[in-house]
């Protein structure tokens, strides 16, 4: 929910947490787990501030956490980036997006990026000066469908004005994961175009179905082009604790420390401390990780059919984004400005990641909660729309 402006307004999910508060309402709109990450976890940040380690930390983040990006991105995709010059830790992702995109684009610029699209992005392509042109991904045929990639589209959207290509994967709000031939499309462009781009991939672990999630970094050309952007906040369900990170080559991450100098500097020492363990957990943590999600999105999934929604069951993420035509709704941003006083629920509309804004009858569900809330959620939603 940006202005026109340079100066961004309230988020959605601001909006949507407080008219959760107010009615004291089960909050399936701002994507934060209820639970917090592993013990050990928590113990080591804990421990890294009962040590001392509660100063600046280096701008481009402690060392022990740098090395374990780098092992973690060659374990799990062969990439490995210069744990000295090719990573830096952020004030989450959030901040490695800002940074990146100021640091890429120029007044009169315009940055591509994927629809519906994250609501950081418009804000930040803004506050550079640029403009964000969207490329709408394919709305889904049916319940069964899901959002797509059409590269005709995208490489038309190109302008000799075009600077940099912003893309997520998994996909929020739709849970969409891009499949290979969709991301090799992307490349192409890319290198034809000699595009930067930057790949937002803090869901990365999150992928359902034995689908695997693949860096765009990792494809021929893309590495010397791509930021990779990460955070932990989703994968160790320590939403709050704000760690993210860019990764890539040493020429761009240069230029994206040398903004993020100027916004926060560096920030969270200890819970640094306390991603770099979390980084180390072995393959059963992610597997668990991700058993635990599937489960709960397809208690999501069918709960939700069953009140009558209309369905898009997510190939990854914690969110899922259902149509409320069925309710005889067309726009999303009503009924969920309703229910919280009508069901005591609160969800988010999908309207909010699109550029125009206007009235749409999509609404994002946020599954990263116990599955005793999603079902008193459902409960709810069951009683006030049908009952
Ligand atoms: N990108 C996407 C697609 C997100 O969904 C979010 C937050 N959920 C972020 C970036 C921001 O991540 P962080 O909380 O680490 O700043
Ligand atoms: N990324 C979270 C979501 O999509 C929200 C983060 C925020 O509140 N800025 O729900």
């Amino acid at each position: 929910m940006n202005g026109p402006g340079r100066r961004p307004q309230t988020t959605i999910f601001t909006l949507m947490s407080a008219l959760a508060q107010r009615h004291g309402a089960v909050n399936l709109g701002q994507g934060f787990p209820d639970e917090s990450g592993p013990a050990h976890i928590i113990e080591a940040a804990a421990t890294a501030m009962r040590e001392g380690h509660n100063q600046y930390p280096p701008l481009a983040g402690i060392p022990e956490l740098r090395h374990a990006i780098t092992t973690h991105q060659r374990h799990w995709y062969g990439l490995a980036p210069d744990p000295d010059d090719g990573v830096t830790v952020t004030a989450g992702a959030t901040e490695a997006l800002t940074a990146a995109i100021l640091a890429f684009v120029d007044p009169g610029d315009e940055v591509i990026a994927l629809e519906p699209s994250y609501d950081s992005y418009k804000a930040a392509v803004t506050m550079a000066g640029g403009t964000l042109v969207p490329v709408r991904l394919d709305t889904p045929e049916g319940a069964e469908g899901h959002w797509r990639l059409d590269p005709a589209r995208l490489a038309a959207a190109v302008t000799d004005r075009t600077k940099l290509l912003l893309v997520n994967s998994p996909h929020n709000p739709t849970g969409t994961v891009l499949h290979r031939d969709e991301l090799e499309a992307i490349a192409a462009l890319a290198t034809r175009r000699d595009l930067l781009v930057v790949t937002d991939e803090v869901y990365e672990h999150l992928v359902f179905d034995g689908r695997e999630h693949v860096p765009l970094a990792s494809l021929p050309g893309m590495w010397d082009r791509t930021v990779t952007i990460g955070s932990a906040g989703k994968t160790f369900s320590v939403t709050g604790w704000k760690i993210g990170w860019a990764t890539g080559p040493a020429g761009l991450i240069a230029r994206v420390k040398d903004v993020k100098q100027w916004l926060s500097f560096a920030s969270g020492t200890p819970f640094q401390y306390g991603i770099a363990e979390a980084l180390a957990s072995g393959d059963g943590y992610y597997r668990d990780y991700i058993a635990g999600y599937q489960e709960r999105r397809d208690l999501m999934v069918a709960g939700l059919e069953a009140i009558g929604f209309e369905v898009h069951e997510p190939e990854g993420t914690y969110f899922v984004t259902t149509s409320v035509a069925p309710f005889g709704y067309g726009d999303g941003m009503a009924f969920c400005l309703e229910l919280p006083e009508r069901c005591g629920v609160v969800a988010v509309p999908n309207q909010a990641f699109y550029l125009d804004q206007e009235a749409r009858p999509e609404v994002r569900f946020a599954f990263c909660k116990p599955v005793d809330v999603l079902e008193e959620g459902l409960k709810r939603l069951r009683e006030g729309l049908t009952g």
